[in-house]
């Protein structure tokens, strides 16, 4: 096969809508005269149609083809008509319209032979809705039975295949769980042992096949029945009396591809349709990567890499089929990534192309404001401001993640950006994730501000919703006149009509908290149709590797370095009954006159018995250290208490704070140097790490005491990950190892990414890069895709909504 299937329709097409236009021309106007074109003409389309009907096609386009080859056959060159002519032009045109093929390709599995309505919707459910469901549905693993082996060579535990006769059949009544059946079984071998096969079902038509004295080639996994052994359901195939010809024998040696089939889904039934949509669809499917990358890698094209994964070759490397790494896997991994990271191109090129605000980022503001404050920035923080300022500078709004660990500083290096753009008239919005959060960044803000007096001159203001109307609504005017330059929130700011004067910069903390949505509102188009600048935070990292693709919109910006004399945190886990020794840690701290925050979890289906327990330990707590004050904070709380209780365990009033997990992220109070996290077996690894980073930020030496109640092999795997190491990106790689890549990922994209069918970023993660610098090289040249409509197609059916169709044109 020379040429392509879509190039031979191509051809076809162009052919026969000449002729069935000239057909017509010739039936209306008698001055139009035949010529030798016509006859030449038709002779490529009768040609191009047995070549086409040659070759294996879904039957909806053998049909059409074959109808078109009964109207060009009843043509009579001597007597043109003109109905003749139109019925051809009918039938040929929906062949000329870009996309054919791919609607052939998303028809529902009823146009399978064989599938009816009700079986097809029977696997519509089960995830294959489309035949391109089917193709794109890789095997997991590959049955070797190129190597027979005897039957006296059997092993008990392991597949095998081995050609047998059939020596004796019979069935046996039985009756399991109750239920009475017929087991039809099989007692087959060679001449030196025998084995016995087993059906529970379909016996029936087995039977048929299995006969006394024909020769199988069985396969399956041997078992152990009493002295001898078994196969269940081994599948089977009839060997020719003649097993010897060799065209039999051919057959013999094969991998055959295994599927992973959703529950209720027979297997073989997969397999069969697989293969039947395989042999007729696949050359319908066409590649999108770009040519030269194909010819570079030289990779097999998308219709050859999907026949050699599901009707695999007897030659093939079976370990390296099973770890995705032959060619045609790394075609289709290649395949899916480029549009994953094209996707993600334009996204970034939409976002990249809006006008902007830009800020004068040479003003000596933000240097003078570093200067003034209580200590001297890292390196990194240093870096990170210079990446961000220079984005300020640009016509167009930043998109740019900040990803540091816990304590690595991150509010500093937003402040320092929000004085660049408060220097020149613009406003900064700073969202948190919970009232607490807010309050806190608030109160540190103050502070901060106090300390750099004149260095940093910044007017703040807070909007919650739980304030007090009147206060919001003060703070609202004061937003609307320009009168504040740094607004610290949760939810709230995107809520209501909140007006800014100019919104330059919107800063998110603690992205993951927040739904996609909430943060595309911080950064929506203001009136004048500009967009403001958008940084988020994040203080759990994730492998670089993911990070491009799950931030893959988005520039990133590191600290990767702790601001100095950070102590290590003395980390220790204790199981329930040790809750002396807890007693005795906080006794001790008390007695060095350093803060102790004591966490319960607060699980949404139990959340009164865990605020119970929070609420019992406050008081126990308090009971035991009578000279000490004792506070419980909550979500339930309301905000004013809430903010009385946070200010006095930061002014040192409070020696113990109980609380549930609000304090999680964020909360900065630098006498607390003990943690003691209950029910740590409830607590995500990334919640661990933050509520760890929570102590040991002033000079003191901190403690993170864990008390596990119980617990599974993942909450202990998590729990030691937390002793051995300290390091952010090692938290998130363990976090990945012990939850997998799905789950892991699944809680970060939370649907903002397309779904992968065949790729894996991490397996993957060389190809992810490869595919993301061509994508984006792509998309630099042809920000629209308009010189490659069906690639553009292909994205916009995997991306869907995702991206905004309008903006790309
Ligand atoms: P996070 O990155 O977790 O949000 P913060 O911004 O809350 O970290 O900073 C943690 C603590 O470290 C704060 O008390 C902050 O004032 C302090 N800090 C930030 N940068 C430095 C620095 N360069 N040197 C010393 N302390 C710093
Ligand atoms: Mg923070």
């Amino acid at each position: 096969m020379s040429r392509t299937l879509h190039a031979e329709i191509e051809a076809l097409h162009r052919s026969i809508t000449k002729i069935a236009q000239r057909e017509t021309a010739r039936a209306t106007k008698p001055e139009v005269e035949r010529s030798p074109l016509d006859s030449k003409l038709g002779a490529a389309a009768a040609e191009g149609l047995d070549g086409l009907l040659a070759r294996p096609t879904p039957v909806e386009l053998r049909q059409r083809l074959e109808k078109i080859q009964k109207r060009l056959r009843a043509r009579k060159p001597d007597a043109p008509r003109r109905d003749l002519g139109r019925e051809i032009l009918e039938l040929i045109d929906p062949l000329g319209r870009s996309g054919w093929a791919d609607e052939l390709l998303s028809r529902s599995l009823e146009a399978l032979p064989g599938v009816g309505p009700k079986r097809a919707e029977g696997f519509a459910r089960r995830g294959f809705e489309r035949i391109s469901d089917l193709l794109f549905w890789l095997p997991t693993r590959y049955e070797d039975r190129r190597r027979l082996v005897d039957v006296s060579d059997l092993e008990v535990g392991r597949t095998a295949t081995f050609v047998a006769e059939v020596k004796v059949v019979d069935w046996v009544a039985t009756r399991r769980g109750g239920r009475f059946g017929k087991i039809f079984q099989a007692v087959v071998g060679d001449d030196e042992a025998i084995v016995t096969l087993k059906w529970f079902r379909g016996g029936e038509a087995l039977a048929k096949q299995v006969v006394k004295g024909r020769r199988l080639l069985v396969s399956g996994e041997v078992r152990r029945y009493r002295f001898s052994k078994e196969l269940i359901h081994p599948e089977i195939e009839v060997l020719s009396e003649t097993s010897a010809a060799p065209a039999r024998q051919r057959d013999l040696g094969r991998v055959v591809p295994i599927y992973s089939a959703p529950e209720g889904m027979n297997p073989r039934t997969l397999r069969r349709l697989i293969g039947q949509s395989v042999d007729a669809y696949a050359e319908l499917c066409v590649g999108h990567l770009p040519e030269t990358l194909v010819r570079e890698r030289k990779l097999p094209s998308v219709p050859a890499s999907l026949r050699a994964l599901h009707r695999p070759d007897s030659d093939i490397d079976v370990d390296q089929y099973e770890a995705f790494a032959s060619p045609a896997h790394e075609r289709l991994v290649l395949e899916e990534l480029y549009l994953l990271e094209l996707g993600l191109a334009m996204r970034r090129a939409q976002g990249a192309s809006r006008p902007g605000v830009a800020v004068d980022a040479a003003r000596p503001e933000s240097r003078t404001a570093a200067k003034a404050l209580p200590f001297r920035l890292t390196d990194a923080q240093r870096r990170c401001v210079g990446e961000i300022l220079g984005d300020l500078a640009r016509p167009h709004p930043m998109n740019r993640l900040l990803q540091g660990d816990v304590g690595s500083g991150k509010t500093v290096v937003a402040i320092l950006a929000a004085v660049a753009v408060a220097a020149c008239g613009g406003q900064t919005a700073l969202m948190a994730p919970t009232e607490l959060l807010a309050e806190q960044h608030f109160r540190t803000l103050n502070k901060l501000l106090t300390v750099a007096g004149e260095g940093m001159r910044l007017r703040i203001g807070l909007l919650t919703a739980s304030l007090p109307r009147a206060e919001i609504k003060t703070l609202r005017g004061r937003l609307a006149t320009g009168e504040v330059d740094l607004v610290v929130g949760t939810h709230a700011l995107v809520q209501g009509e909140v007006v800014f004067q100019n919104l330059v910069l919107s800063i998110v903390d603690e992205q993951h908290r927040f739904g996609v949505t909430q943060r595309a509102a911080l950064s929506a188009a203001r009136p004048d149709g500009r967009y403001p600048h958008g940084l988020v935070m994040t203080a759990t990292p994730i492998p670089r590797s993911l990070a491009m693709t799950v931030y893959g919109e988005l520039d990133l910006s590191v600290i990767d370095e702790l601001p100095p004399g950070r102590k290590p945190i003395e980390t220790i886990l204790l199981r329930a009954g040790e809750g002396q020794r807890v007693m005795d840690l906080i006794r001790e701290t008390l007695g060095r006159n350093e803060q102790v925050y004591v966490v319960y979890p607060l699980v949404e289906e139990s959340e009164k018995l865990d605020l119970r327990s929070a609420i019992e330990s406050s008081e126990r707590i308090a009971q035991a250290f009578p000279g000490h004050r004792v506070d419980l904070v909550h979500g339930r709380l309301d905000a004013a208490e809430r903010q009385r209780a946070m200010r006095r365990f930061e002014r040192g009033e409070t020696s113990i704070l109980v609380a549930t997990t609000v304090i999680e992220v964020g909360v900065d109070v630098s006498g607390a140097t003990l943690m003691v996290i209950e029910h740590a077996e409830r607590f995500g690894l990334a919640q661990l790490h933050q509520l760890r980073g929570r102590v040991g930020r002033g000079g003191e030496r901190g403690y993170c005491v864990m008390v596990a109640r119980g617990g599974s092999e993942k909450s202990e795997a998590r729990l030691s990950a937390m002793i051995r190491t300290q390091d952010g990106f090692e938290i998130a790689d363990a976090d990945l190892e012990i939850r997998g890549p799905g789950d892991f990922l699944g809680t970060r994209q939370s649907g903002h990414l397309p779904e992968l069918r065949i790729a894996d970023l991490l397996r993957d993660s060389r190809l992810v890069s490869l595919a993301r610098d061509v994508a984006r090289h792509e998309i630099e040249a042809d920000p629209r895709l308009s010189r490659a409509p069906a690639t553009r197609r292909a994205v916009r059916n995997r991306w869907g909504k995702r991206i905004d169709w309008t903006a790309v044109g």
